[in-house]
């Protein structure tokens, strides 16, 4: 079955889906991006990423390319062509095309959308989750405002690779104070050895994760103290156990960062708890 994308009004083949060479996205990665899990053929937590989709491009002043609603039932249609049941829908909005010149536009041009979905494998994943992965720590290089979903993942890419170089699955940044910022692609937690759940509080030094925000959720449920604090790699590695967030792993256990393993080497209850328990709290449409 061939893939199918949607891009600037049209939904098209992969194969023929294509952007201008101007586009700003591709020029000055000027643009910005969501990326929602979909669970038995539904979209998880939208409000919640179209609200972080919002003020992503409000804080780069692009406008929104047409109503919240329509682009859901694009998302829907880009799901539902594709087929997937379980996977990732990817969002991407760029200021638009015009001649190459760092400065905005003069006169204002429609932003970029393009919208594509693919199927993950569930089994896979959950075999990961099940072992648990490694994460390497890595100074933080970024630019000053993460908290911006933006295209613009250079340093995280370089991360990740670096990462799997040294036979790890994901990179923690580390910032100039020592203190772990966030993963790649994912937020970073540990479980301290008297049970608190610890995450870096939000500031510009990360994302503020959709699966960070309902984790919180299934925590206060589950009677979990909760401390948004900052912590370093040798408290992680001391840790009872570590995991990350992100909306295509959920709750992905840690079972070892750098070199040192995590409590027993293996995914700790805290951590598959709240990965089997996720979707009590996601809002499906
Ligand atoms: N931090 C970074 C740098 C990310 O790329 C992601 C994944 N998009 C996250 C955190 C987790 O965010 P979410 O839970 O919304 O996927």
């Amino acid at each position: 079955m061939s893939r199918i994308a949607y891009v600037n009004g049209s939904y098209r083949d992969m194969r023929d889906a294509c952007v201008n060479i101007e586009d700003r996205g591709y020029q000055f990665a000027d643009g910005v991006y969501e990326v929602c899990e979909i669970r038995d053929g539904r979209l998880v937590d939208m409000p919640r990423h179209m609200a972080r989709l919002q003020r992503s491009l409000s804080e780069l002043r692009i406008a929104m390319p047409m109503p919240l609603p329509s682009l859901s039932v694009v998302m829907h249609e880009v799901v539902r062509r594709n087929r997937v049941t379980y996977g990732i829908v990817y969002l991407q909005i760029t200021r638009g095309v015009a001649r190459r010149d760092h400065g905005f536009p003069a006169r204002p041009v429609p932003p970029g959308v393009v919208v594509t979905a693919r199927s993950l494998n569930f089994a896979k994943n959950q075999a990961t989750a099940a072992a648990g992965i490694r994460v390497a720590t890595m100074p933080d290089n970024r630019w000053a405002r993460v908290d911006i979903k933006s295209v613009a993942l250079l340093p995280n890419v370089l991360a990740k690779q670096a990462a799997r170089d040294r036979g790890a699955y994901e990179a923690w940044y580390v910032d100039g104070d020592g203190f772990v910022t966030e993963g790649a692609s994912s937020n970073a937690w540990i479980v301290t050895r008297d049970g608190r759940a610890v995450t870096r509080p939000l500031s510009h030094r990360i994302l503020a994760g959709i699966t960070r925000d309902v984790v919180m959720q299934v925590l206060a449920e589950l009677q979990i103290r909760l401390e948004e604090r900052p912590f370093t790699p040798a408290e992680a590695k001391e840790a009872a156990e570590a995991f990350v967030t992100s909306a295509s792993q959920i709750v992905m256990p840690v079972v070892a960062i750098d070199d040192a393993a995590i409590g027993n080497g293996e995914p700790g209850a805290v951590s598959r708890r709240l990965r089997e328990q996720f979707h009590r709290f996601s809002v499906f449409s």
